[in-house]
């Protein structure tokens, strides 16, 4: 059965990438018929945030994602935290140095840094590894004897990785293909730290294989420690699982990675909700509370990268799990667009119903004061969704539902106004006085006005739209005076009119 993992270490919120491998592992999985883990790799205690694994989980279910097996869910291959699997790490800390893969090394820090020093002095960059291992102070270096007796002492080591000696180990990724690479230019990596805590390397793939994986897909930086994993894999006489590296997502002008930098500099947000910074006191944007939809959202971020085999752009989660291929997804990067992810939003919030739709505008911070029936809240929702990315745009863009205008555009008041309009619009100011404010009969109305008038059509309605909206724009003047009411719609004509 196919099992795929999502594996984020709780060192900040998650951004955009690191959805987007959620996501792809996730359709992957689903696509399969397998299981989507998630387990956090919480081994770095200094790199621990706090609070960080929770908003991973919760932007996870915002968006839809949901494991199969967590820390939160269960499943039989728990714990799903690395902190709390201890026992299997020290247990395959004691394989591992069995076999010709691994030694212990007991360089202190100040020793290390010595020796960086003086390579440091010859223009050089030290390296622990097949070159240098020989004159560091290790197992390997020490007689067995001398090793048993600093670790009877206590002394601190690390477990390293042996690299083995000038051997071409080949590679396959799924998404970019064959690769090889000579172990001479790889070094000898800690496996197990001075606290008997694995490295981020270790833990990986004793996890890995603990749990099943069948399938491991996640971003492009972690390519170059593909090696030393599948040799890893050599070493405890394991099958590796399947790799699939995918590349980063862009910014917009299409050069380096989207950073969270960017959504402070740009404007947009790169997290799928708000992070509080407590080292920098920053909040960086999220897109829930920017007003993204969690479909919109997930459909823009599928196909940052993807594509499916007719070019469709709105799926379901399901849909881009039935359809995704892990052969389509794009090898170079795929560059990040606001416009494209306001498209998708705009587009996903068509398809809302209104009576959502009410019930996501009534909720907005801004739309507290609006004492409007739902009936008519409804009939403005109707009329301006169409221009709409986000909902609030309902408010902004029709805000002339909800105040009469305080002042008006001066080059529509040139274009619209001039001296014959006061006592045509007094004309039908008597006129609507005794008019049913239903669109269609108002609409008649103003047509016999205009014929009867011999007037244009524009000298009535452009000035009419003015007085009622402060601008030339909004939705037809029919619907507006229906929505406004006689009284609210005589009183801002009238307004104008003085
Ligand atoms: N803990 C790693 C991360 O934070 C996981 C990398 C992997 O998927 O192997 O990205």
């Amino acid at each position: 059965k196919v099992r795929v993992r999502f594996a984020p270490s709780p060192t900040g919120p998650l951004h955009l990438g690191g959805v987007r491998t959620a996501l792809y592992d996730y359709l992957f999985a689903k696509n399969q018929g397998g299981d989507f883990v998630l387990r956090i790799e919480d081994t770095d205690t200094a790199r621990y945030v706090e609070g960080a694994e929770e908003y991973i989980m919760k932007a996870l279910e915002w968006c839809g994602i949901i494991p199969d097996e967590s820390p939160i869910h269960g499943g039989k291959y728990g714990p799903y935290r690395q902190s709390e699997r201890r026992d299997i790490y020290d247990k395959y800390t004691a394989e591992i140095l069995k076999t010709d893969y691994a030694y212990i090394a007991f360089d202190t820090t100040e020793e290390l840094e010595k020796v960086r020093a003086e390579y440091e002095a010859k223009g050089e960059v030290f390296s622990y590894n097949n070159f240098t291992r020989n004159s560091m102070r290790n197992s390997l270096t020490l007689s067995e004897q001398e090793t048993q007796e600093l670790i009877n002492q206590n002394v601190p080591y690390v477990v390293r990785f042996k690299m083995p000696i000038d051997r071409i180990v080949n590679l396959e990724d799924i998404i970019r293909g064959k690769s090889s690479v000579n172990t001479n230019t790889l070094d000898d990596k800690v496996l197990v730290k001075n606290d008997g805590m694995p490295t981020y390397h270790f833990a990986n793939i004793i996890d890995d294989h603990e749990m099943e994986i069948t399938h491991v897909i996640r971003g492009e930086e972690w390519l170059p420690s593909m090696p030393l994993h599948v040799l890893l894999y050599e070493a405890m006489g394991w099958t590796a699982p399947e790799f699939a590296h995918l590349s980063l997502i862009l910014k917009p002008e299409g050069k380096g990675k989207l950073s969270k930098r960017d959504g402070a500099k740009f404007g947009f947000p790169v997290f799928p909700m708000n992070f509080y910074d407590e080292a920098t006191g920053e909040t960086y944007k999220g897109y829930k509370e920017e007003g993204y939809l969690p479909e919109a959202f997930v459909n823009f971020l599928a196909l940052l990268g993807w594509s499916p085999s007719d070019d469709k752009e709105i799926l379901s989660l399901e849909e881009m799990a039935a359809e995704f291929d892990l052969h389509k997804v794009h090898k170079a990067g795929a560059r990040f667009s606001k416009e494209k992810a306001d498209w998708f939003n705009h587009q996903y919030l068509q398809k809302q119903s209104n009576e959502k739709l009410l019930e996501s505008f009534k909720n907005l911070e801004e739309t507290k004061h609006i004492n409007l029936s739902d009936e008519t809240l409804l009939k403005i929702i109707g009329l301006m969704k169409e221009r709409a990315t986000f909902v609030k745009d309902i408010y902004t863009q029709g805000k002339f539902f909800f105040e009469a205008p305080s002042s008006y555009d001066e080059k529509a008041v040139k274009k619209a106004w001039n001296e014959e309009t006061a006592s045509i619009m007094t004309e039908l100011s008597e006129k609507l006085n005794t008019t049913e404010f239903k669109s269609e009969i108002l609409k008649e109305e103003i047509h016999h006005l205009v014929e009867e008038k011999g007037l244009g059509f524009g000298k009535v309605m452009m000035p009419l739209r003015l007085a009622l909206v402060g601008e030339l724009k909004g939705p037809d003047v029919p619907d507006l005076l229906e929505i406004l009411g006689k009284e609210e719609s005589l009183t801002r004509l009238k307004l104008a009119i003085e």
